[in-house]
């Protein structure tokens, strides 16, 4: 009774809103169009929870949530998962430090999957989160089986975001708060990086040394908080989502 009580509560309850609010706000930003999705995990399960397959990005609500084991099988909700789930379930059984998993289709990404040579640079402050690297899934294809998810997760191994050639990109985080972060910095990152190129210019990325100073000065739980605040307040002003789904305590 407990489990699946449990269970079923998540679906509408305050983790579907904010994966709602978060899908809405990417989706508002272009981050998201009509594919692409974004899970969290259910805490202390090996189950996420993510929007049925052909829901629109701009128009969920958390009582169409899915709960997924992470087998893929749907064990609360109705409705069938995005066909590219797999990607979600190995990632999150690969990374425990993970919660928050988004794959997408950001057009500035792919690019740097489509030129030769071409390679992502640290060119603000806040990308620091990519320090590590970005590294490159060689498979064009579409991730639906199984060992596809597996060699997905492989090839982002440590990393937090993981572009896939001529397809899309996967980026992780500790939180949905964290993903959608994370997903507007990267994009901001990117389109400093081909504005210089346009102007003819060469970038100058940040140095290892400077982001390992950086890093010491930067207090993620702040930034995340802060830009939320900033993010959800303004998709709430704009009619994204309701407001009830703004489930930030807003005590700080
Ligand atoms: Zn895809």
């Amino acid at each position: 009774m407990s489990a699946t009580a449990n269970l079923e509560e998540l679906v509408g309850g305050p983790l579907s809103a904010e994966l709602a609010a978060v899908t809405r706000m990417l989706e508002s930003r272009e981050l998201l169009s009509y594919s692409g999705h974004v899970s969290v995990r259910v805490p202390g399960q090996d189950a996420l929870i993510i929007q049925r397959h052909v829901d629109s990005r701009a128009e969920l609500v958390p009582e169409r949530m899915l709960v997924v084991d992470f087998d893929g099988k749907v064990i609360a909700g109705k409705g069938n998962p995005p066909s590219e789930t797999v990607i979600h379930t190995e990632i999150l059984r690969a990374r425990p430090d993970v919660n928050a998993v988004l794959h997408c289709h950001m057009q500035l990404a792919v690019l740097f999957t489509q030129m030769k040579g071409a390679k992502i640079l640290p060119m603000r402050t806040f990308a620091t989160r990519w320090a590590s690297g970005v590294p490159v899934h060689p498979d064009p294809s579409h991730i639906r089986r199984l060992e596809q998810g597996q060699a997905l997760a492989a090839s982002l191994g440590q990393h937090q975001a993981v572009l896939m050639r001529a397809h899309g990109i996967t980026m992780v985080a500790e939180s949905l708060k964290g993903i959608l972060v994370d997903a507007i910095h990267f994009e901001e990152n990117l389109k400093d990086q081909i504005q210089i190129m346009q102007m003819g210019g060469e970038p100058i990325p940040l140095t290892e040394e400077e982001m390992g100073s950086l890093k010491k000065s930067q207090n993620r739980t702040h930034h995340l908080r802060k830009l939320w605040i900033y993010y959800a307040g303004k998709a709430v002003a704009s009619g994204i989502f309701p407001a009830e789904w703004n489930l930030l305590d807003t005590d700080h």
